[in-house]
């Protein structure tokens, strides 16, 4: 059963002389208690906008156009987070409590001026109504689920004094303090070394595995994909052009740009022992000078006759695997009836 369906949800951005650009379009996603979607895409494609429409952490300039973004309330209730407002009491008892967020760096959400005990305790002060000596006792548990040696002790130290990848750790102790139902992960292990980044994904399945939330996840990094997702929704421009499950998408990606990304897997592996997003011929145009119809028509080998012209409509390809492209529909066109 879906925890939070985004459905349709279109976000633009306004500035004061130029149009609106159109930042995310008609994008539906769902998330699943336990299960892992990644958002996959090289920066700019919207990931970072989606993920933080859904706690209403946009810029001011930035609107959320039109559909829904529901989510099941542990109580039950299933509210539209897309129709409060961003600052409303029911929008904060879910942001922090049943959804929080990590980002590539602890420094945006951890104060440096505040031991990391103090702001874990406090967390749970606010959210859960637990007096300070009982919150202590849970951060110190918590910092010590999230592999910090030493955690009562520890739980003195400010920001500073931890290294990347303990701070890294404590911020994820932060977000998991009030048991959230949803955690997402912008870009999580984008600036660690590649061993501190394997224990971070590993500490992150072993919490969703305890916890049972859901995660939505947002990285360029395939390997990434490769390791944790469950499902992938692949982004470019704005717009979700592939999505289904992690093994779908990579034993036969259909949309030319999922293709592009995978085939630039083995050289890369090869060279960094890493599997970033390789650059693609071509460079990907301006929102604010969007193309009309398909968005990868100036970089796709196949472009033909609609493309340029024609949004293509997603499209089914298997259970749960849809892409956006004209071959699909040309493909399924060409079968007789
Ligand atoms: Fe390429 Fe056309 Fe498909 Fe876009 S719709 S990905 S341009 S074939
Ligand atoms: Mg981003």
């Amino acid at each position: 059963k879906p925890l939070l369906k985004i459905e349709n949800m279109s976000i633009s951005f306004s500035s004061p002389d130029e149009p609106d650009i159109e930042a995310v379009r008609q994008v539906d996603l769902t998330l699943t208690p336990g299960k892992t979607l990644c958002l996959v895409g090289e920066s700019g494609c919207g990931k970072s906008v989606t993920a933080r429409a859904i706690l209403r952490l946009l810029d001011k300039n930035a609107k959320i156009g039109s559909g829904r973004i529901l989510f099941d309330e542990p109580g039950g209730a299933r509210v539209d987070l897309a129709a409060l407002k961003p600052d409303s009491t029911a929008m904060r008892a879910v942001r922090g409590n049943h959804i929080s967020m990590i980002f590539q760096e602890p420094m945006s959400s951890l104060s440096p001026v505040h031991t990391i005990g103090d702001q874990i305790d406090e967390m749970m002060v606010i959210h859960e109504g637990l007096k300070p000596k009982q919150a202590r006792e849970r951060t110190v548990a918590l910092l010590d689920q999230v592999g910090i040696l030493g955690a009562r002790e520890r739980a003195d130290a400010y920001p500073f004094q931890l290294s990347g990848g303990l701070r890294q750790r404590a911020m994820i102790a932060m977000a998991l303090a009030c048991t959230p139902n949803l955690l997402i992960a912008d870009e999580p292990t984008t600036a660690l070394d590649v061993t501190t980044q394997a224990q971070i994904l590993d500490l992150l399945r072993q919490l969703q595995a305890d916890y049972g939330m859901a995660m939505l996840f947002i990285t360029h990094d395939l390997g990434v994909v490769a390791e944790i997702a469950d499902e992938v929704a692949v982004m470019y421009l704005g717009d979700v052009v592939e999505q289904g499950s992690v093994y779908d998408v990579f034993a036969a990606p259909q949309h030319p740009y999922t293709q592009a990304l995978m085939s630039s897997i083995p050289k890369m592996a090869r060279k960094a022992d890493r599997m970033r997003l390789a650059p693609i011929k071509g460079t990907v145009p301006s929102p604010k000078d969007r193309p009309q119809g398909c968005a990868f028509t100036s970089r796709c080998p196949y472009a033909f006759e609609p493309c340029s012209t024609v949004t293509p409509e997603r499209t089914a390809v298997g259970a749960n695997h849809h892409a956006r492209c004209h071959l699909l529909t040309r493909a399924k066109a060409e079968v007789p009836a």
